[in-house]
């Protein structure tokens, strides 16, 4: 039987993998841009179209472009998940209205989370909570709409409050829920 370990690791070099593949295709595709590019400058060269102007200032352009940057990391700065306080916010009887739609955001996980181990986040997208194809939370259960992993969800689930969050509410008194996301896959349970 597979340890929970070697799940992981097996877990990790698929996306590994898919990342890899995404970055070949990505490479090819600057490629060819770049290709045209140059094509077109040999071509509004040829016309006289560029003065010493443009071709100081596309220097400057291919310059910029060729400094190293550092890669998007996103990180929440919560430093013990554990120690936060939740918002008074009755989710599970909301849930219905609001379609779980919170589980849906791109949430960073913390420095502990990684220590831990124990959730899962996108290799594509460090330090993102892993997201299914549906655009909901890996963990969110599909059919209760109840966390999977409750006990150690990130501090940004935690903390999050969903009161006064446009993309959520648009009157959480009167409890209008704003339009639902175009891309998300409502939950089957809720789709009544
Ligand atoms: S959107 Fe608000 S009410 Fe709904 S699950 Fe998230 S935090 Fe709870
Ligand atoms: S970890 Fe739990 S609370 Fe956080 S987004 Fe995923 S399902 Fe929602």
């Amino acid at each position: 039987m597979k340890s929970d370990l070697q799940a992981w690791l097996e877990v990790l070099d698929r996306r590994v993998e898919e990342a890899r593949d995404e970055r070949q295709s990505q490479a090819a595709e600057i490629g060819e841009l770049r290709a045209f590019l140059a094509q077109l400058i040999d071509i509004l060269g040829h016309r006289g179209d560029l003065n010493e102007g443009h071709r100081r200032l596309l220097g400057k352009i291919a310059q910029h472009a060729r400094q190293p940057r550092k890669p998007a990391v996103k990180l929440s700065v919560i430093e013990d998940k554990y120690q936060v306080e939740g918002a008074d916010v009755d989710c599970a009887s909301l849930i219905p209205i609001c379609k779980a739609r919170c589980c849906a955001f791109s949430v960073p996980v913390a420095e502990q989370d990684i220590r831990e181990g124990d959730v899962e986040w996108d290799i594509r997208d460090p330090y993102i909570l892993s997201r299914g194809r549906d655009g909901y939370c890996i963990y969110l259960d599909r059919d209760s709409a109840r966390c999977g992993c409750y006990d150690k969800r990130p501090g940004v689930c935690r903390t999050y409050d969903c009161r006064s969050d446009k993309r959520v509410w648009l009157d959480f008194e009167r409890r209008i829920p704003a339009p639902l996301r175009h891309d998300l896959i409502p939950l089957s349970w809720l789709k009544q």
